[in-house]
C-alpha cells in the first residue's frame, strides 16, 4: 500500500523516545537538511519534508498512539491530505519554526532569510473532533460519508484578512515589518541575542487599521462545511483518523487546523467482531445434528450458505475463510468463526419423551469422543493460534 519509511526510523528513534527525545531528534534532522544548509538538494528537501512529517505525528501524543496501533494507513487514512507527503516548506516552518527555536534560526541561518523571518500571516486554526458510527458491513468495505462540521470558517467578506480592504493595513510599529524583535541578554556566557516573535502584530509584520465589520478582525466566523470523508476498510473501534486543514480555519488567513475522525462501532445484532475475526453463534436441532443440514449465516458480506456434516457436535467450530474484516494495514483478512450449539429441548410433550427414553439406552447414544476429536481447549488454541 505503500513504501513510506518507518516515522521512528526517520528520526533514528526507539519506539519508547520520550516527547523531549523526539523534539531533540527531529531538530537535529531538520538542521542536517535545512534547506538553507542544502540549497537546490532535492534529495535533502525530501528527507527534511520526510522528518517534519514524521515530527507532526511522534511529537502528538494522539496521533502518535494511532500510529503506534496502526501504522501509516491510520494517518493517511481520510482521503488525500492526510499526511501523504502534503505538507509544504511554508506548512513546515509556519507549523514547526519554533522546533529550531527562534535564536537558532536567527544566529544560525542568519535571521531574515526566510520570507524575511516573519511567521507568515495569521494565527493557525484549532484542530477539531468528530465522531463517526460504522457497521461492520461499512468497516469491511469502507466508506464514504459525507457530514456537516460546524466550526470556524474564513470570513467571506474580507477573503479571511480581517480588514476592511487590501489597503486598511500597516506596517507593524514594533518590529517594522519584520514579525521579529531581538533582545540582548546577558548571561555569564557573554552577551547573547535572542529573537523572538512580535508581541504586537504576533509576527505578521503588519496590523489592520480598518477592521472588517463582519467578522470584527478576526478574518473567520462561526459557520459549516459539508466534509466528505473516505473512510479506509478495516477500521475499528477507537482509531482516529486525521484530515489535514479541516478543522477551524485561523484568524486572518492562518493556516486551518485538521480534522480528527474518531471511529465508532455500531454492533451488529448476531455477529461480534474479535480482531480482524468475526464470531457468529449456530443454533441447530438435535436432529440436524445427527442428519446434518444446510444452513444460511449472516457474514459481514451478506448471507453465505454452510454444511453442517451428519453427526456434528456441540461447540465444533467451522472457519468461513476471508469473511472477516480486511486489515487496515495490510492485505491480511480474517476469518468467520462458526460456533455450533446444538439445541436441547427445554419442554417435551408426552410422545416426545417416550421416544427419547427408548433412546436413552441406546449404544449409539452414549457419548463416545473419539481419540480425534479435539477438546474444547484443543479447538481455543488452535483459533487463537
Ligand atoms: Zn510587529
Ligand atoms: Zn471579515
Amino acid at each position: 500500500m505503500s513504501t513510506k519509511r518507518d516515522y521512528y526510523e526517520i528520526l533514528g528513534l526507539a519506539k519508547s523516545a520520550s516527547q523531549d527525545e523526539i523534539k531533540k531528534a527531529y531538530r537535529k534532522v531538520a538542521m542536517q537538511y535545512h534547506p538553507d544548509r542544502n540549497p537546490n538538494n532535492k534529495e535533502a528537501e525530501e528527507k527534511f519534508k520526510e522528518a517534519a512529517e514524521a515530527y507532526e505525528v511522534l511529537s502528538d501524543p494522539d496521533k502518535r498512539a494511532q500510529y503506534d496501533r496502526f501504522g501509516h494507513a491510520a494517518m493517511g487514512g481520510a482521503g488525500r491530505g492526510g499526511y501523504g507527503g502534503s505538507m509544504n516548506m511554508e506548512d513546515i516552518f509556519s507549523n514547526f519554526g519554533d522546533i529550531f527555536g527562534e535564536d537558532i534560526f536567527g544566529s544560525f541561518f542568519g535571521g531574515g532569510n526566510r520570507g524575511g523571518g516573519r511567521r507568515g500571516r495569521g494565527t493557525r486554526g484549532s484542530n477539531l473532533r468528530v465522531k463517526i458510527r460504522l457497521t461492520y458491513e461499512e468497516i469491511a468495505k469502507g466508506a464514504n460519508k459525507k457530514i456537516k462540521v460546524k466550526k470556524y470558517v474564513p470570513c467571506a467578506q474580507c477573503n479571511g484578512l480581517g480588514a476592511k480592504d487590501r489597503n486598511a493595513f500597516q506596517t507593524c510599529g514594533t518590529c517594522g515589518g519584520s514579525g521579529q524583535v531581538r533582545k540582548v541578554t546577558q548571561t555569564f556566557l557573554g552577551q547573547m541575542q535572542t529573537v523572538t516573535t512580535c508581541p504586537t502584530c504576533q509576527g505578521e509584520g503588519q496590523t489592520i487599521t480598518s477592521k472588517c465589520s463582519h467578522c470584527k478582525g478576526e478574518g473567520r466566523v462561526y459557520g459549516e462545511e459539508m466534509v466528505s470523508i473516505d473512510i479506509p476498510a478495516g477500521v475499528g473501534e477507537g482509531m482516529q483518523l486525521s484530515m489535514s486543514g479541516k478543522g477551524n480555519a485561523g484568524e486572518r488567513g492562518g493556516a486551518p487546523g485538521d480534522l480528527l475522525i474518531l471511529i465508532e462501532e455500531e454492533p451488529h445484532p448476531e455477529l461480534h467482531r474479535d480482531g480482524l475475526n468475526v464470531a457468529y453463534d449456530l443454533h441447530i436441532s438435535f436432529p440436524d445434528a445427527v442428519f446434518g443440514t444446510q444452513v444460511e449465516v449472516p457474514t459481514i458480506d451478506g448471507k453465505a450458505k454452510i454444511k453442517i456434516p451428519a453427526g456434528t457436535q456441540s461447540g465444533k467450530i467451522f472457519r468461513l475463510k476471508g469473511k472477516g474484516f480486511p486489515s487496515v494495514n495490510s492485505y491480511e483478512k480474517g476469518d468467520q468463526l462458526i460456533h455450533v450449539n446444538v439445541w436441547t429441548p427445554q419442554h417435551i410433550t408426552a410422545e416426545e419423551k417416550a421416544i427419547l427414553e427408548k433412546l436413552q439406552q441406546a449404544d449409539n447414544f452414549q457419548p463416545n469422543p473419539e481419540k480425534s476429536e479435539k477438546g474444547f481447549f484443543e479447538k481455543v488454541r488452535d483459533i487463537f493460534s
